[in-house]
């Protein structure tokens, strides 16, 4: 468990170094590597998608308006230019405003903004064609407007914006060639217009992206480190409830959690029990096999405490030396005593050769147990004292077994003698 939590960290600080270095890289051709490239492209859309329904909204608003501007110039094919203002284009903004909300629109408004921008260059072109090739020179400032409207206000991808002004321009020069309008040097003036527009749009489209990609970084860079700080928090905390020896809880975390388990009883009304533990003629054992196969017993009976504290609240603790301690919330006496002595039988099973202990021939533990109901008269230090007067009981009698505090069960007052 630390361990994928360190290699947690490690991949957290190898992406941390990875965005370090793409924000240091200025990223200037808008494009991240792949993976960050489809997240910044969802987000991208998603940020400014209010944003965008705003502008279209006017876009589809002046496309009503200058419907005086047919009315004004185009003549013989005023239906026409009805039909492509008001039968075509303009619906098709209004209908992309509604269904700005959808969930369909949200993932592919990039192509549907770009089909309307298309749709509408082509509407430019159409009205240009309905008639005398003076009207190339009264909707030429109209393409202008297309190019600033698609490079500049629609937060498109750049990338995007830069292939629809090609063709919109290219579509430009293609049609006034072929159109041959009386004042050709007025045409010549307006495509350099529109170049010139055009990079403007551009350049002011190029530095919302690049913008919007190094907050994104940032972002990103920001909630990879508080998750880090939090995975590392977490990490510290557990450092500081655990014994360094065994891995279950130190003495710290046992007295918090008998104080919680205490006040969670007595509020719930049930049983708490408590078992101490400890290694019988741990002392010669460490006299006999030093002190590090010492070591290596008390790992084993971490393992085995371990094994018996699965239920949620329950806890397994080192309480110090080679004494142990156990808290079962809403176990009986009963049960408590039945865990008890699978602890004892568990720690012979393994059979770790104690020729010093007088108690058997093996490595073997005594155990104390005490339960009680937690009342408003009692403390938890009332509890302690039982199963250790329990576990002295069971000492007495012989070791390698367990002793019940005869307080338990009953709300008696301490100062019970727990050899009675
Ligand atoms: P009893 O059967 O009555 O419990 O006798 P005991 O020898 O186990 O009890 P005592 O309290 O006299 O001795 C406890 C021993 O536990 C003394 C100490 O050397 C040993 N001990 C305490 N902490 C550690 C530890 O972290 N590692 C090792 N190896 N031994 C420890
Ligand atoms: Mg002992
Ligand atoms: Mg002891």
């Amino acid at each position: 468990m630390p361990n994928t939590r360190a290699e947690a960290i490690q991949a957290h600080d190898r992406e941390i170094d990875r965005l370090e270095g793409l924000v240091a890289s200025g990223h200037r051709f808008l494009r991240f590597p792949r993976d960050l490239e489809g997240e910044f492209v969802a987000d991208f859309s998603a940020r400014y998608i209010n944003y965008r329904r705003r502008v279209l909204l006017v876009a589809f608003l002046v496309l009503l308006a200058a419907g005086i501007l047919d009315m004004l110039f185009v003549h013989g094919a005023e239906s026409q230019a009805m039909v492509l203002r008001y039968a075509v284009v303009s619906p098709l903004a209004a209908l992309i405003v509604l269904f700005s909300r959808s969930r369909w629109f949200g993932p592919r408004q990039q192509p549907v903004l770009a089909a309307f921008v298309l749709v509408t260059a082509a509407m430019m072109f159409g009205l240009m064609s309905l008639g005398d090739a003076q009207l190339v020179l009264v909707y030429s400032p109209g393409v202008l407007l297309v190019a600033m409207f698609t490079g500049m206000l629609l937060h498109l991808r750049f990338w995007l914006a830069l292939t629809l002004l090609l063709l919109i321009g290219g579509g430009y020069l293609v049609f006034i060639g072929e159109l041959r309008p009386q004042a050709p040097e007025l045409v010549a003036a307006y495509s350099i217009f529109y170049v010139t527009a055009a990079f403007m749009a551009l350049y002011a489209g190029y530095r919302v992206e690049h913008s919007a990609r190094r907050q994104f970084l940032h972002r990103r860079l920001l909630w990879l480190k508080q998750n880090e700080l939090e995975m590392a928090n977490h990490q510290l905390q557990e450092l500081v409830d655990q014994d360094g020896l065994t891995g279950i809880a130190n003495r710290r975390h046992f007295d918090e959690q008998l104080a919680a388990e205490w006040n969670r009883a007595r509020r719930g009304g049930y049983p708490l029990s408590l078992l101490l533990i400890d290694l019988d003629f741990f002392k010669n054992y460490n006299d006999t096999y030093g002190h590090q196969a010492g070591d290596d017993c008390l790992i084993v009976m971490g393992s085995v405490l371990r094994a018996h504290s699965q239920r949620s609240g329950d806890l397994a603790a080192r309480y110090g030396g080679e004494e142990f301690a156990m808290i079962l919330p809403a176990t009986s006496g009963e049960d408590a005593r039945e865990i008890g002595w699978r602890v004892v039988r568990d720690i012979a099973a393994y059979r770790i050769p104690h020729r010093a202990s007088a108690a058997a021939d093996v490595v073997t533990a005594s155990v104390g147990v005490a339960c009680i109901v937690p009342t408003p008269l009692h403390a938890p230090r009332d509890l302690l004292m039982a199963a250790d007067s329990a576990l002295y009981a069971a000492k007495r009698n012989g070791r390698n077994r367990v002793e019940v505090s005869p307080w338990s069960g009953d709300l008696a007052p301490v100062g019970f003698d727990a050899g009675a």
